[in-house]
């Protein structure tokens, strides 16, 4: 019988190797129950070097390939996350917590990059031009950047991983991988079915390690690595950025979000909660591009809130296994960090409107809260919560409205709700964010620009730009003249 992705490894993954890392092994916790459910090799910088010479000599063959030979092992893969779906999402839920509907959202989220990029990378994209003087003929190409690092958070296991996976290979690049240590067993199940996609040896190396700083410095000053693809904290970016520079790498930055959620006086309300319930309470809250705060037009704050609290009353918090709505969050830190923000804004005049109940048996819940009255300028708002919490501003005046919404240094995603879409689009305009969902909860998609302004990040995942950040433009100056 197949072997399961649940049955998952739980080593390293180096040149087509399952192995043992040199600095023993770390717990992997169920956060529904705080249990230890895996226990996981831990790589060091020699198994982290080791890694990059299974990429660095895997890459002359894997680039040379014929782009459709690599869109066939993409498109296997695909097929592949899709046929284990359920263990995926179960394995997901256990090491995240994620409710299980939520997982297997992400599952196929997550396999849609490799079909996506199974497409995109047979479009082989170029230029021919005249020079303005006639005598030149220009010719633009690309080429794979090399051997690529990236590292991912463990808000999405599985789609961090297949959104920086399937464009570098696709682009032709190999690559090593490290995983958030919360979440590794997810891209290592992803890891096998790119091994039973046929992905030849050295391709992929995944090396897991709790201490990701040493791990992931010892790739940066490795001259083979050419490219840095983060995706996690503002603060850990700004890090890795800091520590690029030494050799100029190229970087792409996946960063914080604080995203704003506008309802206007025109909006539709029943479209308003549903889109607030899934931009907000999606992951427990902890997804990059999570509703951070609402701001709410004065006429209508009484009735949404009234609606929306009814909604959030009415989640189920729980395990994954109990099939609830909301899950808990991935530490007991987390749980502690996000009480004294809450804290903080009820002591300066915020008021809990309403609340969910979570289990009282163990587990890093935190539940479901709505927050009314909050200040503009309350911690709350100002910061990335990073959980089910929604706190309510009020508005009256679309200047006042869009100095608050732009009053951040972040800009990853955005929410407009509104009754006419001309006014929804004029405001989207004005907001200095990447991405905006309009009468919409969500705006993950594979086939669209995925990223942040200002210290949101650097650069696209997804989309034909996805594709781009794993490449480089290389042009031929060809004599024409007679
Ligand atoms: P994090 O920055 O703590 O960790 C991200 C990854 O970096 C993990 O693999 C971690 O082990 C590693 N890491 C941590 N410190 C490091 C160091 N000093 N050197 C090298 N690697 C290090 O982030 P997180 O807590 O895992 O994820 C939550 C954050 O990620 C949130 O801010 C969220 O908004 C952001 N995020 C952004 C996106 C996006 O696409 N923009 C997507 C998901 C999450």
């Amino acid at each position: 019988m197949e072997e399961q992705p649940t049955a998952a490894r739980t080593d390293l993954f180096i040149d087509g190797d399952w192995r043992a890392g040199r600095s023993g092994e770390f717990d992997v916790l169920d956060p529904a129950s705080g249990a230890v459910i895996s226990r996981i090799s831990d790589g060091d910088e020699l198994d982290g070097r080791a890694a990059v010479d299974a990429a660095a000599a895997a890459l002359p063959g894997w680039t040379a390939m014929a782009p459709r030979d690599r869109s066939e092992i993409l498109r296997r893969a695909f097929e592949l996350m899709i046929r284990d779906r359920e263990s995926l999402a179960a394995l997901i839920s256990s090491e995240n917590g994620k409710s299980i509907a939520d997982a297997r959202g992400e599952v196929t989220y997550a396999a849609e990059f490799f079909r996506w990029f199974a497409e995109e990378g047979v479009r082989s994209a170029g230029d021919f031009g005249r020079s303005p003087g006639g005598d030149t003929r220009t010719v633009v190409t690309h080429k794979p950047v090399g051997v690529v690092a990236l590292v991912t958070p463990w808000n999405f296991p599985a789609a961090m991983a297949t959104r920086k996976l399937a464009p570098a290979l696709a682009a032709g690049c190999t690559a090593v991988l490290k995983p958030a240590s919360e979440t590794p067993l997810t891209t290592l199940a992803i890891t096998r079915l790119l091994v039973e996609a046929g992905l030849p040896r050295g391709v992929v190396n995944v090396v897991p390690t709790k201490r990701s700083s040493a791990l992931v410095s010892s790739w940066l000053d490795d001259p083979r690595i050419r490219k840095l693809s983060f995706t996690g904290s503002t603060e850990v970016g700004r890090v890795l950025l800091k520590r690029s520079a030494d050799r100029i790498l190229n970087t792409s930055m996946e960063l914080g979000g604080n995203a704003p959620f506008v309802i206007t006086d025109d909006a539709d309300l029943d479209v308003a909660v549903e889109a607030a319930m899934t931009a907000k309470f999606r992951g427990s809250g902890q997804a990059c591009t999570a509703a951070n705060r609402f701001y709410v037009h004065v006429d209508v704050a009484t009735e949404f809130a009234q609606r929306f609290g009814d909604a959030v009353e009415k989640l189920s918090v729980g395990p994954a296994s109990g099939g609830h709505d909301v899950g808990p969050l991935i530490s007991e830190r987390a749980v502690a960090e996000i009480g004294d923000l809450v804290d903080q804004a009820l002591a300066a005049g915020a008021r809990v409107g309403r609340r969910a109940m979570v289990p009282q048996d163990g587990g890093f819940y935190f539940p479901p809260t709505v927050l009314v009255d909050v200040a503009a300028d309350a911690r709350v708002v100002a910061t990335e919560v990073f959980g089910p919490v929604a706190p309510i501003v009020t508005w009256n005046d679309q200047r006042e409205l869009l100095r608050m919404v732009n009053d951040t240094e972040m800009g990853l995603a955005a929410y407009v709700i509104a009754g006419d879409l001309g006014r929804a689009m004029r405001l989207a305009e004005g907001i200095d964010a990447g991405m905006v969902g309009i009468n919409r909860g969500l705006v993950s998609d594979p086939s669209a620009p995925f990223g942040g302004m200002k210290q949101s990040g650097i650069g696209r995942e997804g989309a034909r730009a996805g594709l781009d950040e794993f490449l480089e433009t290389q042009y031929f100056s060809i004599a024409w003249a007679d």
